[in-house]
């Protein structure tokens, strides 16, 4: 059926513009396309591609997803076909005119620069990759990834050049998942970063977990380094680092994080936030009337500590698309604030967080209390079971949820989305051991690793668990004022344990009373933090006053070695054997 020219089935109607084709740009447009047939849609998109799986380049860079084309999950044509919307690529929207009610607009194929009017628009340029102050970014072979044109270079990069090795500036997701994926096609890979730790949204202690998977995998980290520039040399880049001998690599890749890519609205004089990144209102409108902005390029609230941040994910931007479609078309629509949810692959494991983590909420003046324990992903007896790291944080006055990191290999991925879901919901932590959570042998356990971590809650709040922490355990006296106690088995303590601690195990624990002397707090350990807290409660009960250490010795071992490999690291001047 032939259709009609697109001005002649849009006279009269309401015309939308907008800024960027992808994660909440092609949202909006589809949800306005939903809820308005007659409305005039067009789209304006810099790149080659439209709707495009950001999220899914760094596995097109590993050869897992093979095809270029499973990048694009529409092309113009589709989206017309269905939405009738005018998805125009290689068109760069290049100044906009808010009193006039149009954007200037650039051709990238022709040339050709035009204006076009709008009753709406909406702003979706998403955030650019965050360009360090240092000489040598604009090297060949330093790349940075945002756009599917950014992936294919890469990709043909390698496949001409063959490189060996390769440098990630960047241990944030993109560069995690880069690194992951350059790993697989059996390069030689190096993350370097100012920052000690990989990902953000961890703790230090949860981030030990993520280091030594990647380091399992081969990958090497020379973490608190700073960049201080790329060097082009005959064989590859030299990074060079502040007060270190420079690294090497046949190719870099730049992931420092992003920045949002607001040019336009900061030159129409629009509001603008942290890192001139828009400021909108919860109805996603901009400080310019008609002028609606959304995803990685605007400043939002946290939905945890109601501060000004930016959060830069998928879920937020077609959330705040959808939001701005749906006020324009008259639905009273508000976005309440992102609150950082995320899950990331790192080779065999998965890392997920959600609110906020017990150093921001520390930086941000909270009183806060935590729990880590370490649960199977399903019935131990059922087989396949794999164990979980969970770390819960909580306002101690009100034990209200402020976030949680899970690290491991099965069943990350539901609890973090339970946990989400329970600080959206703004349940208070003890209330995870009343959540009624589905259980079968081969997906969980009666108790849920999210009902076990509300029954620990509930035990501290109850006065039944009192708890010791990682920051505490070296510094606890080891001049016999206190008595330190492992209840694992003989032959658990023989492999490792922390230094000064006696073993009794859990199970002989009451035949030995006598051994533990009356009036001196104890402290104890275990492998999981489950076995040392049946001795707390059998010690309570004969009249001590007893602390478990959260995590127990499982814990204890992953950070303390992950600490020790980051100094040796750094004695060794940069040795990145470990
Ligand atoms: P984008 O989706 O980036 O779209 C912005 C578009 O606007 C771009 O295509 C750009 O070309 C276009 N544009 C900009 N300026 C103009 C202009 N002047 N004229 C015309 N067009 C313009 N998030 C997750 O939640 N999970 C993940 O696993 C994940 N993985 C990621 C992996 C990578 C490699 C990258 C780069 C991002 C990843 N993200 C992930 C982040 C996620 O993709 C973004 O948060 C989301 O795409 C933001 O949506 P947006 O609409 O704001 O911007």
């Amino acid at each position: 059926m032939a259709l009609l020219p697109i001005q002649e089935r849009w006279i009269n109607n309401m015309k939308v513009v907008i800024v960027g084709g992808v994660a909440g740009g092609a949202t909006a447009a589809a949800r306005l396309r939903r809820l308005d047939e007659q409305a005039e849609i067009v789209v304006f998109e810099r790149s080659g591609f439209i709707s495009y799986a950001n999220c899914g380049l760094p596995y097109y860079i590993g050869d897992v997803i093979t095809d270029p084309q499973d990048l694009t999950l529409q092309t113009p044509e589709s989206f017309f076909s269905r939405f009738r919307v005018n998805m125009k690529v290689r068109h760069e929207v290049t100044a906009l005119h808010p009193e006039k009610h149009t954007v200037s607009v650039k051709n990238l194929k022709t040339g050709e620069e035009f204006e076009e009017s709008y009753d709406k628009l909406i702003l979706s340029p998403g955030a650019k990759p965050t360009q360090p102050p240092v000489p040598g970014t604009d090297l060949k072979k330093l790349f940075t990834l945002r756009t599917v044109e950014d992936t294919l270079s890469i990709k043909r990069y390698i496949n001409r050049n063959h490189p060996k090795s390769a440098i990630l500036a960047g241990g944030g997701f993109i560069g995690l998942e880069v690194a992951e994926n350059l790993r697989e096609l059996g390069m030689d890979v190096t993350i370097v970063q100012r920052p000690k730790q990989l990902m953000k949204p961890f703790d230090s202690d949860m981030a030990s977990f993520i280091h030594n998977e990647m380091r399992k995998h081969g990958v090497k980290l020379a973490l608190g380094h700073t960049v201080e520039g790329f060097e082009e040399t005959e064989d590859g880049v030299q990074v060079l680092l502040k007060d270190e001998a420079p690294l090497h690599a046949d190719m870099v890749i730049l992931a420092i994080g992003v920045t949002p890519d607001t040019r336009l609205a900061k030159e129409a004089g629009l509001e603008l936030g942290i890192k001139g990144s828009i400021l909108v209102n919860d109805k996603m409108e901009t400080s310019a009337p008609d002028i609606y902005a959304v995803g990685d390029a605007v400043q939002v609230k946290h939905y945890v500590t109601g501060q000004d941040t930016l959060i830069s994910l998928a879920g937020p931007a077609n959330k705040q698309g959808r939001i701005a479609a749906n006020n324009i078309c008259g639905i009273n629509s508000h976005y309440p604030g992102s609150q950082g949810s995320s899950i990331v692959k790192v080779f065999d494991m998965t890392t997920a967080a959600t609110g906020i983590n017990e150093t921001i909420a520390k930086s941000t003046g909270l009183d806060v209390d935590k729990v880590i324990l370490s649960p199977m992903s399903h019935a131990g007896y059922y087989p396949g079971g794999k164990v979980m790291t969970m770390k819960v944080v909580f306002e101690k006055e009100t034990y209200r949820l402020l976030g949680a990191q899970i690290v491991g290999y099965e069943g990350v991925d539901k609890r973090i989305d339970v946990l989400a879901t329970a600080i959206h919901a703004g349940m208070k932590a003890t209330e995870l051991a009343e959540l009624d959570l589905a259980y079968a042998p081969p997906y969980s356990s009666a108790k849920d690793p999210v009902n076990l971590a509300g029954f620990m809650i509930e035990n501290i709040e109850n006065g039944i668990l009192k708890q010791f922490h990682i920051e505490e355990i070296d510094q606890l006296p080891k001049d016999g004022s206190v008595t330190l106690l492992d209840t694992r088995t003989p032959g658990e303590y023989a492999r490792g344990h922390v230094d000064g601690f006696q073993n009794i195990p859990v199970d002989v624990l009451r035949e030995h009373l006598d051994e533990i002397e009356k009036g001196k707090p104890v402290y104890v350990i275990c492998q999981s933090g489950l076995r040392s807290y049946i001795s707390t409660r059998i010690l309570t009960g004969n009249g001590y006053d007893v602390y478990n250490f959260s995590g127990g010795f499982r814990f204890y071992d992953a950070v303390t070695n992950d600490r020790c490999l980051m100094e040796t690291a750094t004695a060794c001047g940069m040795d990145l054997s470990v």
